[in-house]
């Protein structure tokens, strides 16, 4: 055999699909692949999918959002929430504001911990504000066109016309508990040749372009190592079979599984979504409200029903218009799209201390927030052990 020159793989790959036929070497024949575009998108053509009656706007790919129907029964009355309970706003001792400051000081790798230690606390400052959330969960339902290999599983359509979307029963979700379903529309199935692999079951291999052997990676197709040597691992063929389809130039259709068919169905997808809103207070301790949304705080107030009403009578304000304005929101903005299947509102009290203390003859400040008594401060007076102390 003459010296060839290298190809790299690509050229080399174009020569084969260019007529390479192995002389006698005992490798398999190459095989025509089908006329199909080879490695194309496998989108299946519109054609594929029936018109069922209800679902005629069905699509392949999902996002077909379907609003609910109005409900058939009388939406219960929300209720009003249980009376308010009296409570003592809570105070944290000099002790625990001490321990929560040395505990944050030394979560920080580079801060020392002296200052936490052994700054003279000045003065304690009660800081409480509230917390208003609301929780709307709600139940979504989607349909697309889909596909799966076929095994003989049940084909039923057109024997009846489906169930609309939101007739199809699902499993009972739990409340506020987040999920998804996703269910095969009764009276939909069929099925069809698959359309990646035009039925046939396979598809061309990637790796030999469908020719089942490929230029010998150790001899580079020549044939030859070291001058005259015949490369031993072709035999001097220059070629090898393809291991990737075991020299068959075809592989298992990947859309089919190799079973030539699909059931082509229309997929109803149940979602389970917990949208959350919350409100803080302001409270004017420099404390910000984003820092908030880490903690939790005493629970005053709970109210979990199919649809709750705004809070009323609560001693501060701008929990009750907070309240006002997320019930309206959520109710308005979750209806549209989805069913509500419950909402749950709470009040809690955040408790928060604005600690002063002296260090080095300068005053600081830091804030011990939450049930969780986390720290916040802008000012440490020792951020780096290296500094000068
Ligand atoms: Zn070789
Ligand atoms: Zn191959
Ligand atoms: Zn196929």
């Amino acid at each position: 055999m003459d010296y060839q020159p290298l190809l790299d793989d690509t050229r080399n790959y174009g020569i084969v699909n260019a007529g390479y036929a192995p002389a006698a070497t005992g490798a398999p024949a190459m095989m025509a692949p089908p006329a199909v575009e080879p490695y194309g998108p496998s989108a299946p053509p519109a054609s594929m999918f029936d018109n069922m009656p209800g679902y005629e706007g069905t699509m392949a790919g999902g996002g077909g959002f379907l609003p609910p129907p109005m409900p058939a029964f009388p939406a219960p009355q929300p209720m009003p929430g249980p009376e308010q309970p009296h409570w003592n706003i809570p105070s944290i001792s000099e002790d625990t504001a001490r321990e929560a400051f040395v505990l944050y000081a030394s979560s920080k790798c580079c801060y020392s911990p002296a200052p936490a230690k052994d700054c003279v606390i000045t003065g304690m400052e009660a800081f409480n504000t509230y917390r208003y959330t609301l929780e709307t969960f709600t139940e979504s339902r989607s349909t697309e066109w889909s596909h799966e290999p076929y095994n003989g599983q049940p084909v039923d359509a057109f024997t009846q016309p489906p169930p609309g979307a939101w007739d199809i029963p699902s499993k009972t979700p739990t409340f506020f508990a987040e999920g998804k379903q996703q269910i095969k529309v009764p009276y939909t199935s069929s099925v069809k040749a698959c359309h990646n692999c035009l039925g046939t079951g396979h598809k061309p291999c990637k790796d030999c372009t469908g020719a089942g052997n490929k230029v010998c990676w150790v001899c580079n197709g020549c044939g030859y190592r070291h001058g005259n040597e015949q490369c031993h691992h072709c035999s001097g063929r220059g070629r090898e079979n393809c291991s990737h389809c075991q020299g068959r130039g075809l592989k298992s259709c990947d859309v089919c599984h190799g079973k030539q068919q699909l059931l082509v169905f229309i997929k109803l997808t149940v979602k389970w979504t917990n949208n959350t809103d919350a409100h803080v207070v302001e409270q004017s301790s420099g404390l910000h409200v984003d820092n908030f949304s880490e903690v939790s705080g005493k629970m005053l107030f709970r109210d979990s029903q199919f649809m709750v009403c705004p809070v009323l009578g609560f001693p501060d304000s701008a929990i009750m218009q907070a309240s006002q304005r997320l019930v309206s929101e959520h109710q308005g903005k979750y209806s549209q799209t989805s069913r509500i299947l419950q909402q749950r509102q709470t009040i809690e009290l955040i408790p928060v201390t604005k600690v002063t203390y002296l260090w080095k003859e300068q005053t600081h400040i830091y804030f011990v927030y939450g049930n969780e008594f986390k720290v916040h401060t802008d000012d440490y007076p020792a951020t780096c052990c290296c500094s000068v102390m």
